[in-house]
């Protein structure tokens, strides 16, 4: 009996794992095609400076409206990308894209306003990254100051050296660097030394619950300190309501992004939504992004 069903029960977990295989299979050749066939389309989360209300930059999240399967979230994705070099084509496809869109955002006036873009440590580590970064500036007229690459911790795990090279050669363009999702990669607090970063991203596990649980708020405020130590601006991710908002202003958090203040967005509605700010209203809940 109870071995009929342990058998049972691996045949379930089996046919399981063989629906999941094939699905990201499936996902795998689909996404060459919304390479290929422009289903993919960049989003914008703009970060709210924590004294003036204002927006001083915007993160670009990749969207994949996929033709039957409905919209794909980039953490199903991404994952996948990295495991077939896909990666390398997507990150400068979504690098140039944000580029552009800047550059149409600052002849609208919005000068002041910077552009985060995502970077996969599989970039990071591939020779020729330098060059598409200037290339993406030169391309669209883009001043580096107004770039910032997003790098987790873990992205100097493995080729260390080739990586921090790069990451100094980047810094050295004038582009801006931040460590994103901190605290949850398994890299030692030695790497921080070591990244030649501009700012760091608190991960959203720690803000979610932090006024209420005293570990998550011991951490964030460690952070904020550390960081501040070090010279380094902080941002608080996931920042959901007012409470967090007022919290986090409370404890000297430089940069708000969640959705307290806004979803990603599409870029004319991000344009509207600085159109609106620039009219005093800074607490706008624009809900264009359904996926979330
Ligand atoms: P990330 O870089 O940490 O981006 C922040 C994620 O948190 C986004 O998810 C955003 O929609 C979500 N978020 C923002 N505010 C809130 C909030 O208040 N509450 C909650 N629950 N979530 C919030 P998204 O867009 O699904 O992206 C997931 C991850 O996929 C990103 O995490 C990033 O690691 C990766 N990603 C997205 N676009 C790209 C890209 O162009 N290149 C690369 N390499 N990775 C990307
Ligand atoms: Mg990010
Ligand atoms: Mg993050
Ligand atoms: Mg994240």
């Amino acid at each position: 009996r109870a071995k009929q069903q342990g058998r049972n029960t691996y045949q379930w977990y089996s046919q399981e794992f063989n629906e999941e295989a094939s699905y990201r299979v499936a996902l795998r050749n689909e996404l060459q095609d919304a390479i290929d066939q422009e289903q993919l389309s960049v989003y914008y989360q703009p970060l709210i400076d924590a004294h003036t209300g204002q927006t001083r930059n915007v993160e670009a999240l990749v969207r994949w409206q996929h033709p039957t399967r409905g919209l794909i979230s980039p953490a199903d994705f991404i994952p996948l990308a990295e495991e077939t070099g896909q990666i390398i084509a997507l990150g400068e496809w979504v690098l140039r894209k944000a580029c552009r869109d800047m550059v149409h955002l600052h002849s609208r006036g919005f000068r002041h306003c910077s552009i985060s873009v995502n970077v996969s440590p599989i970039q990071l580590r591939k020779e020729g990254f330098i060059l598409t970064v200037t290339n993406a500036l030169k391309a669209f007229g883009l001043p580096p100051e107004s770039l910032e690459l997003e790098v987790v911790e873990s992205a100097v795990l493995l080729d260390t050296d080739v990586v921090i090279n790069t990451l100094h050669a980047i810094r050295a363009l004038g582009v801006h660097i931040a460590i994103d999702d901190f605290g949850t990669g398994f890299s030692s607090l030695s790497y921080i030394k070591l990244l030649p970063a501009n700012k760091i991203k608190i991960d959203r596990s720690f803000i979610k619950d932090v006024i209420e649980n005293r570990s998550d708020a011991a951490i964030t405020q460690g952070v904020i300190s550390m960081a501040h130590h070090l010279g380094l601006e902080v941002v608080a991710e996931g920042v959901e309501t007012e409470a967090h908002a007022t919290y986090l202003r409370k404890n000297h958090c430089d940069l708000l992004q969640g959705f307290a203040f806004a979803r990603p967005m599409p870029f004319d509605d991000l344009l509207a939504f600085l159109n609106d700010q620039g009219a005093g209203n800074t607490l706008a809940t624009r809900t264009s992004d359904r996926s979330e």
